[in-house]
């Protein structure tokens, strides 16, 4: 903690306009839109599956089941999409129309009887399996959670430019087995430091001790990438996209510029590859990992209690993206405190949250300006408040 700073709290007004208040029709006009959305990709990667969907992920899922639950999705988005229309309010008919507008395309595509045989395997492809099952994933655990525990309960979910990180988001799972191949590769080029003796070793002791292990060593390569991208002035603007939201939220995180996406994801191979650990430690890190990269974000105030002096939370990750002064390069960690213990550059006071987050000077708004921040930043004073 900063004696000399005097924390504030954070003030959050409720955007009304925003608001999906019930019986209005326009909880269930987004509902319908949204479905009958991933309705219909599903179904072009039902018609389409070596080109749009995910190599690794379809060895993990069952392509018959999930037609079922296309199935519900389908009919729940002409069930919302009438129920827009019953509740009556003009507004929101548009969003119904638009809904079940999408869910009979997908029907005259094929719905959900296209038949599911062989998939000739192709090394580049969308991940639009992978972003219709992430995307309805992350949408029940984490809007319910905050909903249920929120940290700032007057924020709505279609709070300022929820938009663009959802392009965000949409961009980092179709990419996917672009990202998973360059990661690889990357990796490959450490094969001279693989130990078969060492990766026998490891996966000889109990799987999660194999995890922790993992945790560690994946949290020691992306403390040092992360404050490198902090502290070395040339790569800042890359990493400036992720910090210059403004609004913390499950969506919030996925807000990173492709350099920075396509980089983290192969230096943290490098500890994966070198310490070959089983397969079912490596599921059980990718789905810890994957988590909590989005909980720490969330807009959440779960009472983790003594956890919190161990793990990443979602208080540790926002004073990393605040913009208030003992904050800034602070939290570099994604896992576990260790190491911003151990570095030096530990930020948790107390039971205060940050009052501001984003970047202290604005970046562009827009996923086109913000691609092209780390060349035009050069061109304009830098956003950072020690400069
Ligand atoms: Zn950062
Ligand atoms: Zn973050």
């Amino acid at each position: 903690m900063d004696q000399n700073y005097t924390y504030k709290k954070r003030v959050v007004h409720t955007d009304t306009d925003k608001e999906l208040r019930i019986g209005e029709g326009k909880i269930s006009g987004v509902c319908s839109v949204a479905l009958g959305l991933l309705s219909l990709l599903a179904v072009l990667a039902y018609l389409y599956p070596s080109y749009l969907t995910t190599t690794e992920l379809r060895q993990v899922y069952d392509a018959e089941q999930l037609q079922r639950l296309l199935k519900y999705g389908m009919y729940f988005s002409i069930a919302f999409g009438a129920l827009t229309f019953i509740l009556n309010r003009g507004r929101n008919r548009h969003l119904g129309s638009l809904g079940i507008g999408l869910t009979l395309i997908a029907f005259l595509l094929g719905g959900y009887r296209i038949p599911v045989g062989p998939v000739e395997p192709r090394e580049l492809s969308l991940g639009v399996d992978w972003l219709i099952l992430a995307f309805l994933g992350s949408v029940v655990i984490f809007v319910l959670l905050e909903k249920l525990l929120p940290k700032y309960k007057e924020q709505v979910i279609m709070r300022p430019e929820w938009d663009v990180d959802l392009f965000y988001f949409c961009f980092n799972h179709l990419a996917i087995s672009a990202i998973l191949i360059f990661a690889n590769y990357h990796a490959s080029h450490f094969h001279w430091a693989v130990s078969a003796e060492l990766q026998s070793a490891i996966q000889s002791i109990p799987v999660l001790i194999q995890v922790a292990l993992i945790i560690i060593c994946a949290d020691f390569v992306l403390y040092w990438e992360h404050r490198a991208y902090h502290e070395v002035k040339a790569l800042w603007p890359i990493h400036a996209v992720h910090h210059s939201v403004e609004h913390m939220d499950w969506l919030a995180g996925s807000r990173g510029h492709f350099i920075q996406v396509f980089s983290e994801r192969a230096m943290v191979m490098i500890p994966l590859y070198l310490l070959g650990a089983s397969e079912q430690a490596l599921n059980l890190y990718v789905a810890f990992a994957a988590l909590q990269a989005v909980l720490i974000h969330s807009n959440t105030a779960i009472p983790f209690g003594p956890l919190k002096y161990i793990f990443v939370t979602p208080q540790f990750h926002h004073w990393h993206h605040s913009s208030e002064k003992p904050a800034i390069d602070t939290n570099y960690s994604a896992h576990t405190v260790l190491f911003d213990r151990l570095f030096g550059t530990y930020h948790m006071p107390g039971e205060h949250w940050p009052a501001e987050y984003g970047t202290t000077k604005r970046l562009p708004r827009s996923v086109v300006g913000q691609t092209f921040y780390p060349v035009t930043a050069h061109l304009r004073p830098r956003v950072r408040p020690e400069d």
